[in-house]
């Protein structure tokens, strides 16, 4: 590669490699269809995953090269709902997540925008990327999973509340963030998408009757679609990077993707300067992966009163603790995860970039 790179989106995962590639002397421009920087979101919550590995994220972060100087609510309790009406009251003594804002303003997203900036990136804003950039972070490119969210200005108190009810959110959960005035509400499904807009109405009602009335002003509400699949690799076969989203790289039990998409940053920028490193990419990338294809499976047959337990058990533990010990890879989630992708088969003809090693078939 020569010394010049064209990275198509500026979100996360673009901005992660650019900054990346900067510093080590490429010249960068990154194209985005969005002026401002994080044109994908609103302006909500969301979780920088702390529960996947001991290693914390922000640490994780600095690691990179990237100081985390943007604002984070350090998460360590939260509300949960089950599907009997009954609440659960977790806590941990570390974060297991820091809430972050995403999209144009003091979001994740603005703090990156100033790194490649100062890296010297060069940003085009408001224009299609060039079909030949040799970094692709385009994000999402066809709905394996649906989420719809509302953002709003309220007066309720400082809340973190998630409902899991499979009899209202079948293959998801919905979400009620508010922090500091500011609230996000969403629903996320990976099947069953069609029935979003009723499941959201539900876990709507569902939240208002546990938290009771709360002021809801300047709401905007969006729709958007996530991708999943296991990469084989990040470089294609035509020698294009595909970083992020748009390698498909997401948990597939909640469908986060921030902290996978910023270390799939990292690995193809040290990828482009020669020092690709396999080991670290199934390591810390393929293998959580499958680890969340096997919980994904496992959250898939669980019914009301599994959840109910899961909920409580939670309340009785160190929840950071127990997400890092549900979401360490061993032998045999490794080898459920193989079962489950071949009984859910290879999507054929999917339309996931050249990396995607493995997705679901789609739901007809
Ligand atoms: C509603 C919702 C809630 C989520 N909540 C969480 C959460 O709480 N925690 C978590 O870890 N993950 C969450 N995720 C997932 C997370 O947002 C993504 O995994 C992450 O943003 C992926 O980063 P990325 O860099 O791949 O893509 P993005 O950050 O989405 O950036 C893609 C960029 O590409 C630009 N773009 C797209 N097409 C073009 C084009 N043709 N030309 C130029 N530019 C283009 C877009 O404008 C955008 O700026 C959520 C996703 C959704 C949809």
């Amino acid at each position: 590669m020569s010394g010049k790179i064209r990275i198509a989106g500026g979100g996360l995962s673009g901005l992660a490699t650019a900054v990346q590639l900067a510093r080590r002397g490429f010249e960068v421009e990154v194209f985005d269809r969005h002026h401002g920087g994080g044109g994908r979101f609103a302006g909500g919550w969301q979780v920088l995953e702390n529960g996947s590995r001991e290693l914390d994220a922000l640490e994780e972060l600095r690691g990179m090269g990237l100081e985390p100087d943007f604002a984070t609510v350090p998460a360590t309790r939260a509300l949960f709902l089950d599907g009997f009406g009954g609440t659960h009251e977790v806590a941990s003594a570390a974060p297991y997540a820091y809430f972050v804002r995403r999209g144009p303003d003091g979001s994740m997203d603005s703090w990156l925008r100033s790194l490649a900036l100062a890296a010297g990136v060069t940003l085009r804003e408001g224009v299609p990327a060039p079909a030949a950039a040799e970094v692709v972070a385009t994000g999402p490119r066809q709905a394996d999973g649906v989420a719809r969210e509302l953002v709003f200005a309220s007066d309720l108190a400082d809340t973190v509340a998630v409902l899991f009810d499979p009899t209202i959110t079948p293959t998801g959960y919905a979400y009620l963030f508010c922090l500091g005035g500011h609230g996000t509400f969403g629903v996320a499904q990976v099947r069953r998408v069609a029935g979003l807009p009723r499941a959201s109405e539900l876990a709507w009602r569902r939240f208002r009757e546990v938290l009771g009335e709360f002021a809801v002003r300047e709401e905007h509400e969006h729709g958007q679609f996530m991708n999943f699949s296991v990469p084989r690799r990040l470089r294609a076969a035509d020698g294009r990077w595909y970083v992020g989203e748009a390698a498909g790289v997401q948990d597939f039990l909640f469908g986060l993707g921030n902290r996978l998409a910023l270390r799939t940053a990292g690995l193809a920028a040290a990828g482009i300067v020669g020092r690709w490193d396999a080991r670290a990419f199934s390591a810390s990338v393929q293998r959580p992966m499958r680890t969340t294809v096997a919980a994904r499976f496992l959250y898939e047959r669980l019914g009301r009163r599994a959840f109910a337990a899961l909920c409580r058990r939670a309340s009785r533990t160190d929840f950071r603790g127990l997400l890092l010990r549900l979401q360490r890879p061993d032998v045999a989630k490794d080898a459920l995860a193989r079962l489950v992708m071949a009984a859910w088969r290879e999507r054929r003809g999917c339309r996931h970039a050249g990396v995607c090693g493995w997705c679901r078939e789609r739901e007809q």
